[in-house]
This record gives C-alpha cells, sequence and structure tokens, in this order.
C-alpha cells in the first residue's frame, strides 16, 4: 500500500475566502489530501477574529462541499495559539494527522516549519488586494460587496449566525 503524501494549510480563516480556496484547489493537485488547521482557534467576537473555531468549521467544510471537494481528501483540525513560538509546531503535529509538506505565505509560520526540518511552499497569492481576510470584515462593516469575496456556502453560514451584526457591534476596536 502507498503512503498518501499530505500537505498542510494554516489559517485564521476569518472567513475563509477564494484566495484560500484557490491554494486548497492548488495543494490537491500536488498532493493526495489536505490537512487544514483553524488557527487561533480560542479567538472569536474580535474585530480582527470574528468568528468562532465551530463556526469557522463549518464555513470551511461547506465551502469544500461547494467546491466539489470530496470530503476523503481532507482534515479540518482547530488550533489554538500557545505562548512560545518554540513550541508552535509540536502542538500543530500532536493535533493533526500525519503532514510532510507545508504550504504558507505567513513568514513565521513559514520559519518554524522550516526549523523543525518541514518542507515549505509558498502557494501563489490570488488577486490579494480583494481577496483577504481582511477586505472580508472591512466591507462587512462599510456595507460594501463582501458576498463576491468568499463562496456562496460561506455567505450563507454567515448569514445563519447573525454575522454582520456582530461584526458590526464589535468594530470600534479596530479591523
Ligand atoms: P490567514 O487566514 O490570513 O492566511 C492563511 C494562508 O492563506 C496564508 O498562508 C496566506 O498566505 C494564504 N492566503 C491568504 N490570502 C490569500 C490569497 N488571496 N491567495 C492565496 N493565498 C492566500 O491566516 P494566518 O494569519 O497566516 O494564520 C496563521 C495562524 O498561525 C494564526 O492563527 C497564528 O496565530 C498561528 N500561529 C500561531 C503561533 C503560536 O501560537 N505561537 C505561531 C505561528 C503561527
Amino acid at each position: 500500500m502507498v503512503d498518501k503524501v499530505r500537505g498542510l494549510l494554516v489559517g485564521r480563516l476569518q472567513p475563509i475566502h477564494k484566495g484560500h480556496m484557490d491554494v486548497i484547489k492548488r495543494i490537491l493537485a500536488e498532493v493526495d489530501e489536505v490537512v487544514i488547521c483553524i488557527g487561533s482557534a480560542q479567538l472569536s467576537h474580535t474585530p480582527k477574529d470574528p468568528f468562532t473555531a465551530g463556526e469557522r468549521t463549518m464555513m470551511i467544510s461547506k465551502a469544500l462541499s461547494e467546491y466539489g471537494i470530496s470530503s476523503s481528501s481532507y482534515y479540518i483540525t482547530p488550533i489554538q495559539d500557545v505562548a512560545c513560538n518554540s513550541l508552535w509546531v509540536a502542538q500543530v503535529k500532536m493535533l493533526t494527522p500525519p503532514f510532510e509538506i507545508i504550504y504558507s505565505g505567513n513568514s513565521l509560520v513559514e520559519r518554524l516549519f522550516i526549523e523543525a526540518g518541514y518542507k515549505v511552499t509558498n502557494p501563489p497569492i490570488y488577486n490579494r488586494e480583494i481577496y483577504s481576510g481582511t477586505e472580508v470584515r472591512k466591507r462587512m462593516i462599510t456595507g460594501d460587496d463582501w458576498k463576491s469575496l468568499i463562496p456562496d456556502s460561506v455567505a450563507e453560514v454567515i448569514e445563519e449566525i447573525d454575522g454582520i451584526n456582530r461584526i458590526k457591534h464589535i468594530h470600534k476596536e479596530g479591523i
């Protein structure tokens, strides 16, 4: 039996948007399975991290289904932050299925995995000016078009949980 090759993507995914979906599709074109880690899982109800890990899990699984990605090709794992950066990779490894390749554009994530001996790949950034969590959250507050930046199923989850009223209520702290 041939072992599966797994790629790992870590993101706060607040919320998952079309840029993240592009990366996930690229990862699955290169490896057998993708491990999607929901970073900063302990955070929610703040302007930068408005959604809980449970809400983000729902958004991600519905988005993957909308894009026709089989549930047998991914794992979704929430990961809480730890105070010591040097211990974080061990925390990720403890909570996830085994993985070989890291896909990240976050320099701290890259550095920590390189120092732990992993292969790290920088996926190309897909239209970063608009496909970014910061832009999505900003538009939710200003009332500009946020839905076109994210999969339809993610917009439905945000409406189901009354996410726009939540983010407007807490936005005074900045996005
Ligand atoms: P993010 O949701 O902003 O991005 C996730 C990934 O998607 C990144 O690799 C990014 O490059 C990519 N991406 C974003 N927009 C894209 C686009 N338009 N096209 C293509 N790719 C795009 O999440 P993040 O902030 O990078 O998440 C890192 C997580 O790791 C955080 O939760 C952080 O707290 C955690 N972390 C924790 C520790 C610790 O606890 N000590 C240490 C390091 C990292």
